[in-house]
């Protein structure tokens, strides 16, 4: 297998996650890098996030708007400039229908990116359905969008993007260099705070200690991925150029 590295920086980059905060889990480092370069950032998040809380007292009305306003912060941290749309299926729930297809489509038409990332949906043993329903609707919303007779009533004219890159790869076989992003990575997580106990692992955010043990996590993560390529701190995606 033929590993390869750094892209070079697309002129705009539109990073498809299930839910507020799988980005920048995914793909944050690369997407800073890229935007301290020139390149237009642009999120699309599919789900409410709406089931991201251990309490079950939780007002979801709330927390689904929380996360709306975490999600944007994030993408501010990383440097974006561009679009945070949110598509507001329930989450967990998520499934990649034609309805869901036609929408995320008109995105990509609208946005014209260069670059595409998403999940993988190939992942084997991944347990999360919105994040296979997330990846499979990055795949066919790509097919679709690239040809004239899918979905014409949308009047946008079709778009090819020259790349799609999957986080969480089941097969990796590209890495980003990330290093000086890293900081701008963690940061942007930092953003999302109703998803410290739950995701992030941080039971009390003005703990120092665990801040900076998350941080640690997120550098030996970043280490293991570079290994594949070489490099001391990278992201590794699964990548598809010829779409
Ligand atoms: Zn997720």
């Amino acid at each position: 297998m033929t590993v390869t590295t750094n892209l070079a920086t697309p002129a705009r980059a539109l990073a498809i996650g299930a839910h507020p905060d799988d980005v920048e889990f995914g793909c944050g480092a690369t997407l800073a890098k890229w935007a301290a370069d020139g390149c237009e950032i642009h999120h699309l998040v599919c789900t409410d996030g709406s089931k991201g809380s251990w309490s079950p007292d939780e007002d979801v009305a709330a927390l689904v708007a929380a996360r709306q306003i975490e999600q944007r912060a994030a993408s501010k941290a990383l440097g974006g400039t561009g679009d945070v749309a949110f598509l507001n299926w329930i989450d967990g729930e998520l499934e990649a229908g034609l309805r869901q297809r036609w929408e995320v489509c008109h995105w990509i038409r609208r946005l014209q990116p260069d670059v595409v990332l998403g999940h993988d949906p190939w992942k084997r043993y991944r347990l999360h359905p919105d994040h296979r329903a997330a990846g499979f609707l990055a795949v066919d919303a790509i097919v679709a969008a690239r040809d004239p007779h899918f979905f014409p009533e949308q009047g946008a004219a079709p778009h090819r993007p020259s790349s799609l890159l999957l986080w969480e790869a089941d097969e990796p076989d590209h890495v980003e260099d990330v290093g000086r992003f890293l900081d701008a990575k963690v940061a942007a997580l930092l953003c999302h705070r109703s998803q410290y106990r739950t995701t992030l692992h941080i039971d009390d955010p003005d703990d120092v200690d665990q801040v900076a043990r998350f941080r640690k996590r997120m550098a030996d993560r970043a280490a293991d991925h570079g290994t594949l390529a070489g490099i001391d701190a990278g992201e590794r995606f699964k990548l598809l150029s010829e779409l």
